[in-house]
């Protein structure tokens, strides 16, 4: 098995309402910086280990990031919300593995004239890669392509089975796998 994806039921909470214009496409109104968090953001579903926004982030509670951190997972960044630090932004800073959107037969509608995102991207799953398997059994990934619509669109989170191994040893509430079905 190539690794697995990460799942999470949605937390009721979004990241970029109070985005400003000028970090917003002026056409289409994507966030530019997939990274921006309201500072007033208070998660509003708070029993999950693992949940995601309506618009682009993976949320983790703080007791999933100690377990990272503890497990030395040094290409990820936990960054807190500034008005509730008991959850943090986790992304993954390493470079992205390349999704294989011809095998899935990804569908890319509705390009943006003045920014080139595509207003949706549909189709990740079956999940393909276009790589023959991961760099390391126990680590986290992101794909390059986020998937979604509008600024709801997110990179898959991707793990080695060593990772999947021992996040479900810890028992996280939120957390499902998608198992990678393949390369090219
Ligand atoms: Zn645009």
């Amino acid at each position: 098995m190539i690794g697995y994806a990460l799942y999470g039921p949605d937390n009721d909470s979004h990241f970029g309402d109070d985005a400003s214009p000028e970090s917003r496409c002026p056409a289409c109104g994507y966030i530019f910086d997939r990274t921006y968090i309201s500072p007033t953001l208070k998660i509003r579903r708070r029993v999950y280990d693992f949940s995601h926004t309506y618009d682009y982030g993976h949320i983790v509670s703080r007791k999933f990031a100690e377990f990272c951190i503890r497990a030395s997972y040094d290409e990820l960044t936990l960054e807190p919300l500034e008005a509730d630090p008991e959850f943090l932004l986790l992304s993954v800073a390493s470079p992205p593995v390349p999704f294989n959107h011809a095998r899935r037969g990804t569908r890319f509608e509705d390009q943006c004239s003045a920014c080139g995102v595509f207003e949706s991207v549909v189709g990740a799953n079956p999940i393909f890669l276009n790589v023959s398997g991961l760099e390391r059994d126990d680590g986290f990934f992101r794909t390059d392509l986020e998937f979604g619509s509008g600024n709801g669109k997110s990179p898959l989170i991707i793990v080695g089975p060593a990772t999947k191994e021992r996040l479900e040893k810890e028992r996280f509430t939120g957390l499902t796998f998608e198992p990678v079905e393949g390369a090219f």
